[in-house]
């Protein structure tokens, strides 16, 4: 959320400016919340909910408008309960997820990229903590959910990005 006074960047649910003060309305609350993942999310949920069985007819477009609106809603609900919290499918790097220890490696050419994330529902803050190869924390990052997260390409690192509570660790590495 841009403040309208002074251009500094805040966050969603941000009562005041945290740089000049001035008062965010809820109508400026909600309009950004709308502009997240999240709030498009729920008014396709709303949407939904208006689209009652006995609408359905025999039109095949219907149909297969309905049958795009439950996978995009299953998909919904997975966001929703926060168990997908994962590395996106981006073109800067290939993803690969090691079940038995819990890590994914993202794989590029770059030196850094840009991750891109699907996050736990209502996470405003992502830390970004850094540790060496000997498990020692080296640096922690906190981004608002509108900003870049940006990794540095060195296997020697484990990063380990928490949103909501949840965790999730991820080498990269060089292609
Ligand atoms: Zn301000």
């Amino acid at each position: 959320m841009i403040c309208r006074e002074c251009k500094t960047k805040n966050r969603i649910k941000a009562n005041f400016c945290s740089h000049c003060g001035h008062p965010f309305t809820d109508a400026e609350r909600d309009a950004a919340y709308a502009k997240t993942i999240y709030g498009r999310f729920e008014k396709l949920e709303d949407l939904w909910k208006t689209v009652s069985l006995d609408k359905i007819t025999g039109n095949n477009i219907v149909k297969i408008l309905s049958l795009v609106a439950v996978l995009v809603l299953g998909g919904y609900s997975v966001l929703k309960n926060g168990t997908q919290f994962r590395p996106l499918e981006h073109e800067s790097y290939e993803i690969q997820y090691n079940k038995s220890v819990n890590e994914y490696y993202l794989i590029s050419e770059l030196d850094n990229f840009d991750v891109s994330l699907y996050l736990p529902r209502q996470t405003e803050e992502i830390t970004v903590h850094q540790l060496n190869e000997m498990n020692e924390l080296m640096e922690t990052q906190t981004y608002m959910i509108e900003e870049a997260i940006n990794l540095v390409n060195q296997s020697e690192v484990l990063y380990q990005i928490e949103a909501q509570g949840k965790i999730i660790q991820i080498r990269t590495f060089k292609k």
